[in-house]
């Protein structure tokens, strides 16, 4: 089956930050993709309606916008604080005309071991925040992370949690709220195959990224692989999300000081390469 680019989004942290947003916007449009996912480092601080039209006018989707602040904080002052900045970044992702908010939700806050309280914390902002996302219209993608990132960067760590999560928040399904699937957070999951199909059943799924996971790893951030390079079965788990019913782009991620040592349109040819070479993704759109 031949591969869709346009079905493809790039998330922009793949480019390694290297030039300015604009330039950005338009190197992965001249490659071929569909759409965007840009980060708020690139956004916040620059004129945000003139950047949505340059996405608009490149003919590219906002698969996403990345990401949240860490909700969980040392003091209830600090958690509204965390929630408020999201809410801004919200309304931002509104103006971007972005498909989700991706909520990367924070670990533990400084000095604590208090697990259970940094994920009431967490469901507590994610509850604040829903109804802003109903009144804009971008739903909230909760990105279940790696358990290695439990600490420090999300306490939400499995797509089966991340679920819960939501039906215990959204029970009628608003679609305001759902999830970011990422391979690199949970190709190891032995649940993986039900709690996708779970995930397409009760309509959450906001997303779908794709990057691969290298052995060995030399650092737990900054090595992923490109698509392919690396020991994630992308067909398997590929096959699985489009089962479920997702239909919306396939995001490439690929966070690597490996990668980055390359100049933009070299990453971006080589992620063409990827997907060429890759598993075939759901072609029928039905948004
Ligand atoms: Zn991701």
């Amino acid at each position: 089956m031949p591969q869709s680019l346009d079905r493809h989004s790039v998330n922009t942290a793949t480019l390694g930050y290297q030039m300015p947003i604009g330039e950005t916007i338009d190197a992965i449009a001249r490659a071929g993709f569909g759409g965007i996912a840009p980060w708020r480092r690139e956004v916040e601080g620059g004129d945000i309606d003139v950047i949505a039209r340059r996405i608009r006018d490149a003919g590219l989707r906002v698969s996403g916008y990345c990401r949240s602040t860490y909700i969980p904080g040392t003091s209830r002052e600090a958690w509204a604080a965390n929630v408020e900045d999201n809410r801004r970044a919200l309304r931002d992702a509104a103006r971007l005309g972005a498909e989700c908010f991706v909520l990367v939700v924070g670990g533990l806050p400084e000095g604590s071991r208090d697990m259970p309280d940094a994920r009431r914390q967490v469901q507590d902002g994610v509850a604040d925040l829903l109804a802003e996302a109903a009144t804009l219209g971008v739903p909230l993608a909760l990105e279940p992370l790696h358990p290695m990132y439990a600490a420090d960067r999300a306490c939400v760590n499995t797509i089966r949690q991340a679920l819960d999560l939501c039906t215990l928040l959204d029970p009628a399904r608003t679609s305001h709220l759902g999830i970011a699937i990422d391979v690199y957070h949970t190709w190891w999951d032995p649940e993986l195959p039900e709690a996708i199909m779970r995930a397409g059943r009760e309509g959450r799924i906001l997303a779908y990224h794709v990057n691969d996971w290298l052995v060995p790893t030399s650092d737990l951030l900054m090595d992923r692989g490109l698509p392919g390079e690396g020991v994630i079965d992308l067909d398997a788990i590929g096959s699985l999300v489009c089962d479920a019913g997702y239909r919306g782009l396939t995001e490439v991620e690929v966070f690597s000081h490996r990668v980055w040592r390359r100049p933009p349109d070299r990453i971006l040819a080589d992620c063409v390469a990827s997907i060429i070479q890759g598993p075939p993704t759901c072609l029928q759109d039905v948004r």
